[in-house]
Order: structure tokens, then C-alpha cells, then sequence
């Protein structure tokens, strides 16, 4: 009883001191600070229900995290991972969903590549490299094929464990901008650890600028202005480790070898409306690699994408073309239009 008291006062004087730190008293402006899906969330809403709109979303993505979460031990996903079969619906259809994106994007997305995660140590910042007899054997549990949803349960074979790193945060986003609007909320910026969302426009009736960041520095190579959007970016530089011998190792695997991905690709951005989708296909897109992901998107459409190549190339989809200002003069920009010219 004791321990939960102080627990609570501490809580209080932590979302004091997030208030102080945001200055958001008066202005119409609330923002709030937390620690979610392994990374740091910042939600920043103005008019008069920001702070009502800006808790909801807080309190949603918190239940989701309890949710999704592959490695505490309360999590729904992790009962999945131990022999469970039920789940909630979100969960359900969060899954099923990246399923879906999996068969289209040929296996690129596999939720089911946990093991191989493990192995690497991604999944507790212990990392190791496995060898090639290690990795062909934990392969055999890969294959997102082989789970099926249905109303109430999810059945994974045996040996087999899910991970939705790759989509959570963008669900996340599109929930929280959900709550946001339902609570009144006609602008915001929801930034969830660079899974974006910019919902309608700045307070002033301008566009949201957001910042692509060089893969290569802490600067970013360009800006894009633009409104009711997710902005998500997928790159190995995001979580990486560097191996005795100098390879530098990242966090987005190859289904189809085990081994970290490293094409030309430093990283893969998608722009639409549904955050979930840029989630899902940032992560494929990058495993997919440049050319396969210039025919993706030629395919199915529905999205505007910026990749970066180790060549130091923009590519752009011509959707965002007039969103896009280039900061970095040391990159070339190319333009992907669909009418083959
Ligand atoms: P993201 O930052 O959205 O690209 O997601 C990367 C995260 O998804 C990693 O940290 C892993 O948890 C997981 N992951 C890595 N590779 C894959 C993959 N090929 N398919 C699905 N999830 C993956
Ligand atoms: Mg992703």
C-alpha cells in the first residue's frame, strides 16, 4: 500500500514537471512527454480540448504498449508467444493486418522473425552474431504463412514467435490521432520516437514541416511541408551495433537470410494518410531495397515514399514533390513518376 502511494506521488510530480517543462498553462497548446514501445512519445495538440485529446492518446498508446509489448511478461503478445491463443480484437486485427502487408510485400515484413531478432540480441541490447548453422536453423520457425488469424484466436505453430515492432508505433499513431479528433482536436503533432503524425494543420492554418534526417548526421536532408499525414522512417541507423571485426549490424532483418539487412538503402520513409501502412511498408520497403521498392509502389500505390541510397540519392515519389525542400546540397534528388515518360 505504502509503495503504491509513493509510487503515485512520484507519478504526480513527474506530470507536474512535464507541464512546467511544456509551459502549456494558458496558450491553447498542451504537450506531454512518455516513455512508450521502447522509445520516447511526444504528443503537442493546441486549441481548447488539447489537453483532454493529448491524455486520451497518452492512456491509449499505454494500453497498447501493454498490449503489444514482446517482452513483458504481462503482455498479450507475449501469452501469444507462450501457448495462448485468444486476444482482443485490436490485436487481432493488428496482426492480420501485418500478415496482409507480409504476403504482398513477398515476406520483406514477417512479424515471425522474433527468433532471428533474439539471436542478434536486438531484443535486449545484448548483441552477438549468431552463426550461419544457428541462423538456418531458427529460419525453420519463420514464415509468416504459416499463422493464421481467425475471429477470436490467433494459431501459431509450435516454435514459432510474433513480433510487431514493425507496426506498432504506426497503429499507435493512427489510434492516437483517432482520439485526438474524436476529442475535438484539429491540430497536433504526434511524434512517436519519429513515427510522426501531423494531424491537420499548424495552429496558424500552415503546414506541418517535418524534418527527414540524414542517415549520416544529426542533421536533416530535407523538409516536408504538409497536413493529415504519417511521416515513418525505417533505417538500420536507428539500432545498430558494431561487431569486433567492424561490421555494423542493424536492427531491420532479411527474413529470407537471418542477416541484418545491408542493400543499398540507408533508409526508407513513407508518406499517407495511415500511419499503420507507412509503418508496415517503411520497414518492407527497406528490406525490399530500391528497385523492388520502385515497383511496389508503381503496383499498389497509395503512398508517397523517400528512400536515401549509400550513393547519396534522394529518391522521391512525385506525389510529394512540391512537399519536399532539400536542405543537404550534397545529395541528388530524383523524382519516381508513375506515367512512364
Ligand atoms: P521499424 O523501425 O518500423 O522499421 O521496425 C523495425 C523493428 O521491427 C525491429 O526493431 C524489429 O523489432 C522488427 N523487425 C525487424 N525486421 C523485421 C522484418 N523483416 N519484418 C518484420 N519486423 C521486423
Ligand atoms: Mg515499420
Amino acid at each position: 500500500m505504502k509503495l503504491r502511494r509513493l509510487t503515485s506521488i512520484l507519478a504526480a510530480i513527474l506530470a507536474g514537471a512535464i507541464l512546467l517543462l511544456c509551459g502549456c498553462a494558458d496558450v491553447g497548446e498542451h504537450s506531454e512527454t512518455f516513455y512508450a514501445m521502447d522509445t520516447v512519445m511526444t504528443i503537442t495538440a493546441y486549441g481548447k480540448n488539447a489537453e483532454a485529446g493529448t491524455s486520451a492518446a497518452r492512456e491509449e498508446i499505454l494500453e497498447k504498449d501493454k498490449l503489444w509489448s514482446v517482452t513483458n511478461e504481462n503482455s498479450t503478445l507475449y501469452a501469444l508467444n507462450h501457448g495462448a491463443s485468444a486476444a482482443d480484437a485490436d490485436t487481432l486485427a493488428l496482426i492480420s493486418y501485418a500478415l496482409d502487408i507480409s504476403e504482398k510485400t513477398g515476406g520483406a515484413l514477417d512479424p515471425t522473425v522474433y527468433p532471428i531478432l533474439t539471436a542478434w540480441g536486438f531484443t535486449t541490447d545484448e548483441n552477438r552474431v549468431p552463426d550461419d548453422e544457428e541462423l538456418s536453423r531458427l529460419l525453420e520457425n519463420v514464415g509468416y504463412e504459416r499463422v493464421t488469424v481467425s475471429e477470436n484466436e490467433v494459431r501459431l505453430p509450435e516454435g514459432m514467435m510474433l513480433d510487431l515492432g514493425a507496426v506498432a508505433k504506426g497503429r499507435a499513431s493512427d489510434l492516437a490521432a483517432e482520439l485526438l479528433r474524436e476529442n475535438g482536436v484539429s491540430s497536433a503533432i504526434i511524434n512517436l520516437g519519429g513515427n510522426v503524425y501531423a494531424l491537420g494543420k499548424k495552429p496558424d492554418g500552415s503546414d506541418w514541416r517535418i524534418g527527414i534526417k540524414d542517415p549520416e548526421s544529426e542533421k536533416s536532408v530535407g523538409v516536408l511541408s504538409l497536413s493529415d499525414r504519417a511521416v515513418v522512417t525505417s533505417g538500420s541507423y536507428e539500432r545498430c551495433f558494431t561487431a569486433p571485426d567492424g561490421t555494423v549490424y542493424g536492427h531491420i532483418i532479411d527474413p529470407k537470410t537471418g542477416y541484418p539487412v545491408n542493400n543499398e538503402l540507408l533508409s526508407a520513409t513513407m508518406i499517407a494518410a495511415d500511419g499503420t501502412l507507412c509503418d508496415a511498408l517503411s520497414t518492407a520497403m527497406f528490406v525490399m531495397g530500391s528497385e523492388a521498392a520502385e515497383s511496389y509502389w508503381r503496383e499498389n500505390g497509395g503512398f508517397d515514399m523517400i528512400l536515401i541510397t549509400k550513393n547519396h540519392e534522394l529518391i522521391l515519389t512525385e506525389g510529394v514533390e512540391k512537399n519536399f525542400a532539400l536542405l543537404e546540397k550534397n545529395y541528388t534528388v530524383s523524382i519516381l513518376k508513375k506515367a512512364i515518360q
